[in-house]
């Protein structure tokens, strides 16, 4: 065994994740002794795995597709917010044995929006979500936490989003995709969640007229950085906020809990994630 501590992240495929470079990053930045890696793990392996590592010296991991839902049943706590959620990406591995499970994907999605878009207020209006997917639930789950008042959802499944309705309350309204343009109307944020817009994938095709043009607009696919979706709200005179900041941020109460330091997320940051 090692005596440094060593995190790690948990996914299958993880070849692509941008995890081990940022938090290889923040460890040098800040000159810690520590190691981050990508960890690929199948779902036959995965209680195997979760059990092993901090006998490997292990302190801690990100987990992330597909694991997020299944780690839940390994974790001796599960915080509020991953509970509320149903999924976790942070997990902590005690001395005495115990694994403690959170979700940051929310805390990420709102700390990006307050770095991006500092005027906006969450209580001062409704706010329009694309999509149903998981990414959805840490989303809506953080907005009703911040205060927002009302969650307009529009899904292609829309069945998705009346399932998410009945779960999180009448403070979402449901509208179904063919309309999704019209949550546009009052909404003061508007909210990309669906994976349209990706490379190789198909845009997010909604008109924007209704659009407010004092609206922040955000997309949480950060590949590319500038999504269709996003340019076409900038173009429409909105503040947008990019997806890869909402990836950084969610690192940070990970990183912090593991290594001591809490790392800040800048621009050397962005670049030294993209390079
Ligand atoms: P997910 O659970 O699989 O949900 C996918 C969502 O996209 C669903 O709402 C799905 O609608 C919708 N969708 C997919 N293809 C579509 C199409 N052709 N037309 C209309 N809607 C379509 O995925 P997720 O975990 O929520 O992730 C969604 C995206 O967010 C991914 O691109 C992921 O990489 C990104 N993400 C980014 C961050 C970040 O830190 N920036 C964090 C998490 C996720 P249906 O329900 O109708 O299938």
């Amino acid at each position: 065994m090692t005596d440094f501590p060593k995190a790690g992240v948990i996914g299958n495929p993880i070849a692509h994740s941008l995890s081990p470079k940022l938090h290889n990053y923040w460890l040098k930045r800040y000159g810690l002794s520590g190691s981050y890696t990508a960890l690929q793990v199948t779902d036959d392996n995965l209680e195997t795995t979760i059990r092993a590592l901090p006998d490997k010296g292990f302190i801690g991991a990100n987990v992330t597709i597909p694991h997020k839902v299944s780690v839940l049943q390994f974790a001796h706590h599960v915080t509020d917010r991953a509970t509320l959620i149903g999924a976790a990406n942070t997990l902590i591995f005690k001395e005495d044995g115990r694994i403690f499970a959170d979700n940051t994907d929310g805390y990420g999605f709102l700390a990006n929006l307050k770095q991006g878009a500092p005027n906006w207020d969450p209580k001062s209006g409704p706010a329009a979500i694309f999509g149903a997917g998981g990414a959805a639930r840490a989303i809506i789950v953080a907005l009703a936490d911040a205060g927002v008042p009302e969650i307009l959802l529009s899904n292609r499944t829309r069945p998705k989003a009346e399932a998410l309705r009945a779960e999180f309350g009448a403070r979402i309204r449901v509208i179904d995709w063919v309309q999704a343009g019209t949550m546009l109307v009052d909404a003061n944020i508007v909210i990309n969640t669906t994976s349209l817009g990706m490379k190789g994938a198909q845009e997010l095709k909604v008109p924007l007229d209704d659009l407010r043009s004092d609206a922040v607009v955000t997309d949480i696919v950060y590949t590319p950085l500038r999504t269709p979706f996003l340019v076409a709200a900038e173009q429409h005179g909105c503040t947008t906020v990019d997806g890869l900041g909402m990836l950084l941020h969610q690192g940070v109460p990970g990183f912090e809990r593991w290594f001591g330091t809490r790392p800040e997320v800048d621009e050397d940051t962005r670049r030294a994630v993209l390079a």
